[in-house]
């Protein structure tokens, strides 16, 4: 009998997997798909390291979860800072002194900042919703070239009907600084996110190919508890209904090229461009081959079996979403944890925070 079965390897599972091994604890990791590591996995091909669900950046402002991670890899100096195609005029991401300045040939942040202040007129009170929050924040501008478009084709929703804090996610500055995040910390592991994974996984049992909700009367039986990092609402087997999940479909192409696009992350930001960002994966490691490969990422409707990759925060979701979270409460030998089970747009320092702290309280 193991003392934990940890459903999912991504970084939720296996870190937990971790820390249980370092203090003696059997542990046993089944995983849906046909290799570890969850979002962050990548494919190597030729050299360069293609990140297989979306782009991944890691960023942190902990200090113990950098020391963390750093046992395993180490970082390369990456900074990403993506550049905004709208209609084929360039801007600089996040927005910042280079945009408002392209935008509006403004000079000094004193000019920016007036610009900004004119348009925020056109909202009164405290922001609603990610339209209101926009225009609050950026002006009507660059809600219109960069925000809108990109969003509703990411949301497949309006914008007056997305929760506020997606759009806060972004830095807003008056410097000329393209850093789309503000972190202490950055970068992408030497060696790709894998080497991250395989160790923390390093001498842990894991099942590739096993979907727990499919298994689940033969697993129960094998572990005293249970570390389950999948949807929470597919444990319940829906029974209070469906979360909403938002999906997305990658489309990946080898281009003889040294250099396509100049650039990591290109985002199209008009909404009649139907993918919303272009991912030429050898600038994330600074790479030099001969070729490159570019991975366009479209946004998609989401069905029940397909990769839920974003949850959709909306009030309908979350008050659902509370429901699951009480039926989770009571299950007293299973542990809820990471971004599918919490329903939380969690980023991967976040994640291992939780990990770790559910860990300290567990173990
Ligand atoms: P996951 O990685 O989803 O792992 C859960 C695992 O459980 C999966 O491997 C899944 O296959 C498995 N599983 C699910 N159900 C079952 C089942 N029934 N049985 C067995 N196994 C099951 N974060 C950043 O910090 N920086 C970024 O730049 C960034 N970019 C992102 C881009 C995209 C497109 C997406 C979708 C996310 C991005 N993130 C980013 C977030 C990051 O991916 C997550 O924070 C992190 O990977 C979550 O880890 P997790 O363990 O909670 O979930
Ligand atoms: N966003 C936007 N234009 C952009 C980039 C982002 O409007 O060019 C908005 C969009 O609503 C997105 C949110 O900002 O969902 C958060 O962006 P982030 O890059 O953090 O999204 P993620 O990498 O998590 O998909």
């Amino acid at each position: 009998m193991y003392d934990y079965l940890i459903v999912g390897s991504g970084l939720f599972g296996s870190v937990f997997a971790h820390e249980a091994a370092l203090k003696g604890k059997s542990v046993l990791v089944v995983e849906r798909r046909e290799h570890v590591g969850g979002n962050i996995y990548c494919e190597e091909k030729e050299g360069i390291n293609i990140h297989k669900y979306g782009a991944h950046i890691f960023h942190t402002s902990y200090k113990n979860v950098w020391e963390y991670v750093n046992q395993f890899v180490e970082f390369n100096q990456y900074v990403n800072s993506p550049v905004a195609n709208y209609k084929g005029e360039l801007y600089n991401l996040p927005f910042n002194m280079n945009t408002f300045t392209k935008l509006w040939g403004v000079v000094t942040p004193h000019e920016a900042a007036d610009k900004i202040a004119q348009q925020r007129t056109a909202i009164k009170g405290e922001p609603h919703n990610l339209e209101e929050q926009a225009i609050s924040l950026v002006g009507t501008d660059i809600y219109t070239k960069l925000i809108k478009g990109y969003t509703e084709k990411q949301w497949g929703r309006s914008c007056t009907e997305l929760p506020a804090f997606i759009i806060k996610r972004l830095p807003v500055r008056y410097t000329f600084d393209n850093n789309y995040f503000n972190d202490r910390y950055q970068g992408i592991p030497i060696g790709g996110y894998n080497k991250l994974i395989e160790g923390l996984l390093e001498g842990i049992e894991v099942r590739t190919g096993v979907d727990y909700n499919m298994s689940r009367a033969e697993l129960d039986g094998l572990a005293k508890k249970i570390i389950y990092t999948g949807p929470v609402d597919a444990y319940f087997d829906y029974k209070l209904g469906q979360l909403e999940y938002r999906g997305l479909k990658f489309e990946t192409e080898r281009l003889e090229e040294v250099n396509h696009q100049g650039v990591a992350v290109m985002n199209y930001t008009e909404h009649d461009i139907p993918y919303t960002r272009v991912i030429e994966h050898k600038h994330f490691e600074f790479g030099t081959q001969p070729v490159t490969y570019v991975t366009r990422e479209y946004p998609a409707d989401w069905k029940p079996g397909e990769e839920a990759y974003y949850p959709v925060n909306n009030e309908k979701n979350q008050s659902l979403y509370q429901k699951y979270a009480e039926l989770a409460q009571q299950e007293k030998n299973v542990i809820f944890g990471g971004r599918l089970a919490e329903y939380k747009y969690y980023d991967m320092d976040d994640v291992i925070k939780s990990a770790l702290e559910c860990a300290a309280r567990e173990l």
